[in-house]
């Protein structure tokens, strides 16, 4: 070895470092891919399935169990947000007594969430078929109430074996469940982008999780089945939620935990609500990142552009107006900085407490952009 090529092995240059794991997952995408559900729980192995909905999407849970014929035992509808665990006691004790050995969800994140919560107690095998962008689907974390209180788990046994996207079950979420929901997946991909664990294929998913989701949201104020957008969507979705799969959220995602389960507000608004500013705290931190997002968005601005993407399609854009009271800031704030995680900015006292203020208000957010 000559002294020149030594000297280029031992040099410290800026070499790329990171890991990848694949998830184990079946994914199924198209309009009209439900009519295979009976084919695809064959090809799951199950043959005692118990379909799981909230109350409002119980009539296409009908449909998913006639369409399984005789395979399906049970229909559970009762999901809801936030997983609280007596419910979940609830359809597993049913699930025991009817023998069950699959589950087969329609719905949200909060659907996708009693059938993780089942298969975390019992390890059956799930099917997923989603309804809106939050992106749960593709994760192995489940997040469950008791007693007031949200705890986040993630374990293997709750990541969905098969995950069915039909893009005709979407064409029916209101316009604003759908900017909300959208808004919570660009959260995923966002955070994604400067994740601790991030890596280059996860930052080109979320690039283009990212900008499928933001040119398919505003189409959606004007017709709420217009199927191509509609389409467009759903595979953003799907991008955003592999992210979320495959790393590690930070500060957005901390403080939408504490917002959601101390003071109880909805998921997906708080997601909509906060996402432009806590991208405005993490932006000087993060460069790279914000080229991908600018690129992606089409705007220099990122923040500025989550906050019109949001606000432009009437999703409540302050946390007061999701009605948290202003003298919850400051706990809010302390408890968004115990045990420290991992966020590509300090977790500074005085900048967290100011961008709640700002969010709290529904301020725009301050220009990014350095040019
Ligand atoms: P959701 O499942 O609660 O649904 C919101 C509302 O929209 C419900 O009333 C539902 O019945 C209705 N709805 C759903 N699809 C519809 C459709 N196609 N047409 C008409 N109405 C429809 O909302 P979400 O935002 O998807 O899920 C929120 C829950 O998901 C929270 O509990 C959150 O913690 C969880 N979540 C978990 C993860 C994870 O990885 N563990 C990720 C994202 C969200």
């Amino acid at each position: 070895m000559t002294a020149q090529s030594e000297a280029v092995l031992v040099t410290p240059v800026a070499v790329r470092n990171f890991v990848h794991r694949t998830a184990q997952q079946r994914v199924v995408f198209g309009g009209g891919t439900r009519r295979q559900i009976a084919e695809e729980a064959r090809l799951a192995g199950i043959t005692r399935a118990m379909v799981v909905s909230t109350e409002g999407q119980a009539r296409r849970a009908s449909e998913l169990a006639e369409l399984l014929g005789d395979c399906c035992q049970l229909r559970f509808s009762r999901a809801r947000m936030h997983t609280p665990v007596p419910i979940t006691d609830e359809a597993v004790a049913l699930a025991a007594e009817h023998r069950i050995d699959g589950i087969v969800a329609v719905g949200g994140g909060s659907a996708t969430g009693l059938a993780k919560a089942i298969a975390l107690r019992t390890d059956a095998v799930q099917i997923v078929l989603p309804t809106t962008y939050s992106g749960s689907e593709m994760t192995d974390i489940v997040g469950q109430t008791a007693d007031g209180v949200k705890q986040t788990t993630r374990d293997p046994k709750v990541l969905p074996e098969v995950i069915v996207y039909d893009v005709e079950l979407t064409s029916t979420l209101p316009a604003l469940v759908s900017v909300t929901s959208g808004a919570n997946a660009l959260a995923h991909a966002l955070e994604g982008l400067y994740a601790e664990n991030g890596n280059p294929l996860i930052a080109l998913i979320a690039e283009e999780g990212i900008r499928a989701l933001a040119s398919a949201l505003p189409r959606f104020s004007q017709v709420l089945d217009d199927m191509e957008a509609r389409s467009e969507a759903l595979y953003g979705a799907w991008l955003c939620g592999s992210v979320l799969g495959a790393t590690s959220m930070a500060l957005h995602h901390k403080l939408c935990h504490v917002l959601g389960g101390t003071f109880d507000l909805p998921h997906a608004e708080t997601h909509a609500a906060l996402l432009p500013h806590t991208i405005a705290y993490n932006a000087p931190a993060a460069p790279a990142a914000m080229a991908r997002a600018a690129r992606a968005l089409g705007a220099d601005d990122v923040p500025s552009r989550l906050f019109d993407l949001v606000r432009g399609r009437g999703a409540p854009a302050s946390l007061r107006a999701l009605g948290l009271p202003g003298d919850a800031l400051g706990r809010a704030t302390e408890m968004a900085l115990r045990n420290p995680y991992w966020n590509p900015r300090p977790l500074e006292r005085d900048g967290i407490r100011a961008l709640l203020d700002d969010a709290w208000h529904g301020r725009r957010p301050e220009s990014t952009t350095t040019s």
